[in-house]
């Protein structure tokens, strides 16, 4: 336990003690990774305690999707489970920006067989206290990482589920080991991927690009907010090709992006440094641009939702209502 352990999760429509919220071992969920999630941040502001999740709709869009792929079905609706996340993030009331998991996972099914056909299952919703990475400002070093970035004919990454993640964390792990923070994955052409939770961005004489869908990356949001901020504040497209391996090398700027991650700079690949080895000043406007948009004071309202109580809930309406959970 941390001084920083959360008083409550959500498991399966109510909230419970963070300790309570367990699935069983043998579920096909917890054995096989048999799962799709969503993180999804939640930030402080604009106002004096006020929240805001961002852009929480396209990540339930998203998790709707994965699960689709897997034939997966839950037993609630994107409503109900946005306003679990909201219920969530008001009982366990952090005071600092947050992260949020939503899981879906596939229960035991028949005979205990993690691979049967089973229509059981359930949802686990934790949020924890994420307040901004001191590497937003200092960047990261990045290695290329010796594992490929599994493929749509294998395990498909635009499908998030958590046993894609097995690839990550070998990634992850080796360069950790190896002195980088990060990681770039190539893909098996042998292109440039994704980071094991993150997005790339290149910035190449003032152009910016990202690999395409198609180069075995998660669909990321981030990216997608990125597009538009390029786009409306600097009057910069973003293009989706194919990168190079050495064009990491010989970039301008380079930064991952991510929920979690937000704008990270990369100031060096394979101890080479990007640029003058410092977060570039494409990468910063980007940065300014993101902030004022997460927190509610961009041009994007609609992509911030008010974390608010459920109508009719009075001002301690969420922990009134997980303290009738506990009881
Ligand atoms: N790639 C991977 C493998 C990820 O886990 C994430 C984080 N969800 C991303 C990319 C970035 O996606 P998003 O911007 O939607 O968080």
């Amino acid at each position: 336990m941390t001084a920083t352990t959360p008083a409550y999760a959500w498991l399966n429509g109510r909230l419970v003690p963070w300790d309570q919220c367990v699935v069983h071992a043998r579920s096909q969920g917890a054995f096989w990774g048999a799962n799709v999630f969503e993180g999804i941040r939640v930030y402080t502001g604009p106002g004096e305690g006020e929240l805001s999740a961002f852009r929480v709709r396209d990540h339930l869009e998203r998790l709707r999707r994965s699960m689709k792929s897997l034939h997966m079905e839950i037993d609630h609706t994107d409503d109900e489970l946005a306003r679990a996340c909201d219920d969530l993030v008001l009982a366990n009331d952090f005071g600092t920006d947050a992260h949020v998991c939503v899981v879906a996972y596939f229960g035991l099914g028949p005979n205990f067989d993690p691979l049967a056909h089973t229509t059981e299952t359930g949802v686990h919703i934790t949020s924890t206290p994420v307040p901004r990475s001191a590497a937003f400002a200092a960047g990261v070093s990045a290695s290329i990482s010796s594992w490929r970035r599994i493929g749509n004919d294998a395990m498909p990454p635009r499908i998030k589920t958590g046993a894609n993640y097995h690839n990550s964390r070998l990634a992850q792990h080796e360069a950790v080991r190896n002195g980088f923070d990060t990681t770039l994955l190539l893909n098996a052409r042998g292109t440039v991927a994704e980071a094991p939770g993150s997005c790339v961005v290149m910035v190449r004489d003032g152009e910016l690009i990202t690999p395409p869908g198609t180069s075995g990356v998660l669909e990321g949001i981030t990216v997608d907010t990125v597009a538009t901020l390029a786009r409306e504040q600097l009057g910069i497209p973003l293009h989706r090709r194919e990168i190079d391996r050495t064009e990491l090398y010989v970039c301008d700027e380079l930064f991952l992006c991510g929920t979690m991650s937000e704008l990270l700079p990369i100031t060096s690949v394979d101890r080479l440094p990007v640029g003058d080895g410092t977060p570039g000043a494409l990468t910063r406007a980007l940065q300014d641009h993101y902030t004022d948009a997460v927190r509610n004071r961009g041009a994007h309202p609609e992509w911030c939702t008010p974390v608010a109580r459920a109508a009719g809930d009075g001002p301690t309406g969420a922990v009134r209502a997980s303290e009738e959970a506990l009881a």
